[in-house]
């Protein structure tokens, strides 16, 4: 079969054939050319052509191309039978199909019927059979002859399309086909369901109706002139179902069908998808994502998230800022390197990369942070594993807070309770040495006036003296660090006592380094004692001058300041107002930030042994409080330091200043004194200098005993002098009871610290006479005599 001749050939041979046959008859050529001919077309038709012999039942001859269709040889098959043709059911089709032209039941002589042959390797093979009954000269039928052509081809390609037109009708998705002008031609069963069509409706429908009226111009302009010049379109677009009204969001493919003849456009097809579903997750997934952004932008923390491989999925803005980007968007698909952090980078990977690992979460470590603008702050941050629902971690989820400021609160917190409770204690100590120093005072300055300076004695008591004074200062220092001062607040001008104290000052600090004083113009009035402010510029001179080495200058300078709520919160302790800022500075040694963070502490000092006590700057602290002020410091080593001293204005009007005690010395006179102190030995060393100084005296160890005393008593009481606080009752609610049997009575009450029974956070009260232990005997006269007076 191989050998089969070209279309070319054949075409040749059939000429030459023709002329020959021509020739024939004109020539009168030999017969035999027209049987060649014949034979040629039988041998070489791709049709198989057949004789099937009626008496045998057999086929007596077949063409050669039987072989390649079929797998036989022509010999195979000559001789045989229906049988060994056809199967059983085919093989009865054809004897029907013989039986009935033999009976002559049909006005034809010929059968035209599709049957399957069976192939020499088993298969079927279908084919059309073309067969023409032939008979003998007496009209006898005695064969078939045939032409059987192998139609699997065709057979396929029917069956195809048959199976795609089932496709279509039964496909979910709508399948439309229109004519240009957009009437329908067909729409199969999930088109008409979704378009709200009945089958009847389709060809009087035009697709146009369902598409909603937003997009009917999308479609005139956009869609079919893409269709007319690409042959295509794809996208989304809504239909409208025309019976209920409702909109389908679809994703559509639509095509044109040109006919392949002329190339005319036939029809429009159209295959769309329903994505209303979708859609409508998307647009929820959508939303719920807008919604989880807008809690974490909202929130007061920074929120971040990283897969496995720790880049950044997704943020929230405030940590999108950190981060140095402006959207959040922005970080998504970078990893820490690519931050505004890049130093840390390594740090914060590592402890990703623990997290994900071990599938422990990291709380609330404290860790430095640089951030872009190159700012060093603290933050609080927690790292915890992100699982899917399976349990398998995907990623890390990060939660920090920046603390920087919160920390610094809590210290300088930290540092003022501290200094309270060290305050309580020095103040209590203070109470019970001021007690034994009166009586050490007292009875050395009663010695002395009995001893001449000749006397062998009288140094070492003199000595006594000295240094129990000078203890009677550490204590006062103490009680002032302690916020227990007593003292006498009034109305005055900061410029004016600093004036008066310049010189003083000066003297204090020496010829090498220059004293500056900057005065403000109309300074604010404060409500200070004057005695304190003497005490804060002392230690802050003496500092100043102790951290200058040789040679150098100290400023002092007195401004009106207004503190606003930025300042205060950044400071804690301070009050927005109004304020006289005090301000002392040097150009000395300056300090570091350790010693810094204790110079208020009592006891804390830098210098050697004997030459600081520790308790200035403590001092400084208390009285400042104590007038509701606050100190702020600024200092550098090799720089110099700055003390600011912010004390209230005084707003109030202004109240009449009560004149200080006379210092000058005072005597004793002829009055009588009723003396009332629960410690044995204090009452008896007042008692010893006050009938020295000549008073009359009743002396009284309980408050009980004192008013037996007053009751008792024939003459008059000038003068009570009691302690405050005592067993029984107070000073106060004493001097009212006996106020009552001598309502001229004067009092002077004493005391080693200070007590609310007469003084309101240490400030005494308007016109009461009181006097601080220890005491000297000059001290105590002076005061007894005011009190009279
Ligand atoms: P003292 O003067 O007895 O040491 P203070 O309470 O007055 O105690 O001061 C405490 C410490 O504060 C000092 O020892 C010193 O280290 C430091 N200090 C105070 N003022 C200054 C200053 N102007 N310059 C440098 N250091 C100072
Ligand atoms: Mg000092």
């Amino acid at each position: 079969m191989s050998e089969k001749p070209t279309y070319e050939e054949l075409e040749k041979r059939i000429q030459e054939l023709e002329r020959a046959e021509f020739d024939r008859k004109s020539v009168e050529a030999p017969a035999q050319a027209s049987d060649e001919m014949y034979r040629f077309l039988v041998e070489n038709s791709n049709d198989i052509l057949w004789i099937f012999n009626l008496s045998s039942m057999t086929y007596t001859f077949c063409s050669k191309s039987v072989e390649h269709i079929l797998g036989y040889t022509a010999e195979d098959v000559r001789g045989a039978s229906l049988d060994d043709v056809f199967s059983k059911e085919t093989k009865r089709r054809i004897q029907a199909a013989f039986g009935a032209v033999l009976a002559g039941d049909i006005d034809t002589n010929k059968i035209l019927i599709e049957a399957e042959h069976k192939h020499k390797d088993g298969r079927l093979v279908w084919m059309e059979i073309n067969a023409v009954m032939q008979k003998n000269l007496l009209g006898q039928p005695i064969s078939f002859i045939g032409v059987s052509r192998d139609i699997t081809e065709h057979k396929r390609s029917e069956e195809e399309s048959r199976r795609l037109a089932s496709v279509i009708r039964r496909s979910r998705e709508l399948v439309n086909v229109a004519t240009p002008d957009g009437m329908m031609f067909f729409l199969n069963d999930a088109g008409k369901k979704m378009l709200g069509i009945s089958e009847k409706d389709v060809p009087q429908t035009n697709i146009l109706r369902v598409i909603p009226e937003h997009l009917r111009d999308k479609v005139q302009q956009e869609l079919l002139p893409t269709i007319y010049r690409d042959g295509h379109w794809e996208g989304e677009l809504q239909y409208r179902n025309l019976k209920t009204g409702g909109l389908i969001d679809v994703h559509a493919i639509a095509f044109n069908i040109v006919d392949p003849v002329t190339g005319t456009l036939q029809f429009i097809a159209n295959v769309s998808m329903d994505i209303t579903e979708r859609k409508r997750a998307e647009a929820e997934l959508r939303e719920s994502r807008e919604v989880l952004q807008a809690v974490l932008n909202a929130i007061p923390v920074r929120v971040f998230w990283k897969d496995r491989e720790m880049t950044y999925l997704g943020c929230n803005t405030q940590f999108a800022r950190d981060a140095g980007f402006e959207k959040t968007e922005d970080i998504i698909g970078k990893d820490d390197y690519a931050m505004g952090w890049r130093e840390q980078a390594e740090r914060y990977r590592a402890d990703d990369r623990a997290v994900i690992e071990s599938g422990q979460a990291k709380l609330l470590i404290e860790e430095p942070q640089t951030t872009p603008s190159g700012d060093q702050i603290l933050l609080l941050t927690s790292k915890i594993p992100l699982r899917d629902i399976s349990g398998a971690i995907t990623g890390v989820l990060g939660i920090y807070q920046d603390i920087t400021e919160r920390k610094t609160l809590e210290a300088q917190l930290q540092q003022s309770q501290k200094m309270e409770s060290v305050g309580r204690l020095a103040g209590g100590v203070a109470h019970d040495f001021n007690n034994m120093l009166s009586v050490i005072i007292g009875r050395a300055e009663l010695a002395l006036m009995d001893l001449s300076p000749t006397d062998s004695i009288y140094k070492d008591i003199l000595a006594i003296k000295t240094v129990a004074n000078r203890s009677a200062d550490l204590t006062r220092q103490l009680l002032a660090f302690a916020r227990k001062q007593t003292i006498s607040p009034k109305l005055l001008n900061l410029n004016s006592i600093i004036e008066s104290m310049l010189t003083m000052l000066r003297q204090l600090i020496g010829e090498d380094i220059a004293l500056i004083w900057k005065p403000a113009d109309n300074l604010w009035m404060v409500k200070m004692d004057p005695t304190q402010i003497d005490q804060i510029l002392a230690n802050l001179v003496v500092n100043a001058r102790d951290a200058i080495k040789d040679i150098g200058m100290v400023t002092i300078e007195t401004a009106n300041v207004v503190l606003d709520e930025a300042y205060c919160t950044a400071h804690a302790g301070s009050v927005p107002g109004q304020y006289t800022l005090l301000s002392v500075s040097d150009n000395g040694c300056g300090m570091n930030p350790e010693t810094m963070a204790s110079i208020f502490e009592p006891f804390f000092t830098t210098k050697p042994i004997g030459m600081g006590t520790g308790l200035g700057l403590a001092m400084v602290y208390g009285i400042v409080k104590q007038n509701n002020g606050f100190i702020d410091v600024h200092s550098e080593p090799g720089k110099g330091t700055t003390f600011q001293i912010y004390q209230p204005r005084y707003v109030g009007k202004a109240a009449q200043t009560s004149s200080e005690a006379e210092e000058a010395a005072a005597t004793g006179g002829p009055e009588t004194i009723l003396l009332v102190e629960d410690e044995p030995e204090i009452l008896e060393v007042i008692r010893m200098i006050l009938i020295k100084l000549g008073y009359q005296l009743l002396a009284a160890a309980t408050p009980g005993e004192a008013i037996r005393l007053a009751e008792d008593h024939a003459g008059t009481i000038h003068l009570l002098m009691t302690d405050v606080i005592m067993p029984e009752m107070n000073g106060r609610d004493l001097a009212k009871r006996l106020l009552a049997l001598y309502p001229d009575l004067k009092r002077l009450f004493m005391s080693g610290y200070t007590a609310d029974v007469i003084a309101h956070h240490g400030i005494l009260e308007e016109g009461v006479h009181f006097i601080q232990k220890p005491f000297s005997i000059a001290d105590l006269a002076a005061k007894v005599r005011a009190a009279l007076d």
